[in-house]
């Protein structure tokens, strides 16, 4: 049963080797996919030479080098797709218990002694991986991923004190390994260890993905939504009525040419960071361009927080700009109400900025659902205060 068994892993692990390794090369970099290679790699060889040996010396030999780096290369891609780095301290001390084992091996130790640092080695390796996901897991993927990993980890650390406690320490790995107490042990990590790897790559490549569509979604610059983004977020709300602020910085082409593109670049950014701060959605609609959603909000709560916004933009300095150089931006309000769509109060609120521009800039303009042409919007007292 175990050889059939070891075949079917090979089988599976070599194919998922050939899967990662070719998603890896269409991904440039990332290297908790090339760990992941590794580790699977290491488990298809073992699980070949588990297949045909019989529980010999070359057998052993094979799981000594091949299993601790099979769990160490898994547990690094754990890390690593958790937001984590390789942890060089755990590769090393790994390395060296594998060697002591081989050391071991080759003096002929007794097999109880001989595969202490091994078993401690695979202990160790998904333990590392275990602490690293245990700090912050996602979802259930995450959570089944550590349970399987501190099954099979803890399957490591019950061979040593119960190898010696109940086979004595003369004990000859050919042995130990018909016994019903070793094939309990290695078909359940034999059961586990499958799902592990599929529940870890189903992580690498759902982060990937997610990586991807937020990269997709967002303008590189300012890191508020792109154009496309923002519009697939406004068409996408519910028809309960609400607002938008259209709002462009002003006369700014004026600072590109007098201190160059690289500032123009930082006071959008800065102008980003402003309107970010408010919590709502805000896309960057063109160069110095940006809208607000703000669903469920009324036109004149929407004023309130642009002339705020208009405030604070224009109390804003930067540091390779002249001292008497003033940013200041304009700001367009609408409104829509419920049942009516959110787009046509961007095209109002974009008409109302323009009449914030043609009225000499700095200021807001509000375009109510039910008015004819754009008023420019007079702060109540507390808020010119
Ligand atoms: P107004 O007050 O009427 O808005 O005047 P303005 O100078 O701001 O006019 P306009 O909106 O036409 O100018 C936008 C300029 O922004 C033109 C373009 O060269 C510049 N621009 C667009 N995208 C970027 C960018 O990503 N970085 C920089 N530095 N400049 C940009
Ligand atoms: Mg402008
Ligand atoms: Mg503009």
């Amino acid at each position: 049963m175990f050889v059939s068994l070891s075949l079917v892993h090979a089988c599976v692990f070599a194919t998922l080797a050939l899967l990662v390794g070719a998603i890896r090369i269409g991904m440039r970099s990332e290297s908790a996919l090339s760990w992941m290679v590794a580790a699977l790699l290491c488990g298809t060889t073992e699980m070949l030479v588990l297949s045909l040996a019989q529980h010999g010396e070359s057998e052993l030999l094979a799981a000594t080098l091949l299993v601790p780096p099979a769990y160490l290369c898994f547990s690094q891609a754990v890390r690593i797709s958790t937001g984590g780095k390789q942890n060089w301290r755990v590769i090393g001390t790994s390395i060296a218990l594998v060697i002591c084992s081989l050391a071991l091996l080759a003096v002929r130790a007794p097999f109880v002694v001989m595969t202490m640092p091994f078993q401690l080695a695979c202990a160790l390796s998904l333990g590392d991986g275990i602490v690293h996901l245990s700090r912050r897991p996602r979802g259930w993927v995450d959570r089944a991923l550590l349970g399987c990993m501190v099954v099979i980890a803890t399957l490591f650390l019950v061979r040593m004190p119960l190898y010696p406690a109940l086979f004595g320490f003369e004990v000859q790995y050919a042995e130990i390994m018909p016994t019903a107490f070793e094939r309990g042990l290695l078909l359940v990590s034999a059961l586990l260890t499958p799902p592990s790897v599929f529940l870890l790559l189903a992580k690498i490549i759902a982060g990937i993905i997610t990586e991807y569509r937020l990269r997709s979604e967002r303008d590189h610059l300012t890191g508020v939504l792109n154009r496309q983004a923002f519009e697939q977020a406004v068409r996408g709300e519910a028809p309960r009525g609400g607002a938008v602020i259209y709002c462009d910085i002003d006369h700014f082409k004026r600072v590109n040419d007098r201190y160059g593109h690289h500032v123009g670049d930082e006071v959008i950014r800065l102008f980003a960071d402003v309107l970010a701060a408010t919590g709502f959605k805000v896309g960057r609609l063109g160069g110095e361009e940006f809208a607000i959603f703000l669903p469920g909000n009324s036109a004149n709560d929407a004023a309130g927080l642009a002339e705020v916004l208009r405030m604070h933009f224009h109390a804003s300095t930067h540091a390779a700009m002249a001292p008497d150089h003033r940013l200041s931006a304009s700001f367009g309000v609408a409104d829509y109400g419920p049942g009516e769509l959110p787009n046509e109060a961007l095209i109002r609120a974009d008409v109302a900025l323009y009449r914030a521009k043609g009225e000499g800039r700095n200021r807001v303009a509000l375009f109510h659902a039910f008015g004819l042409v754009p008023v420019v919007w007079q702060p109540p007292r507390a808020v010119a205060a």
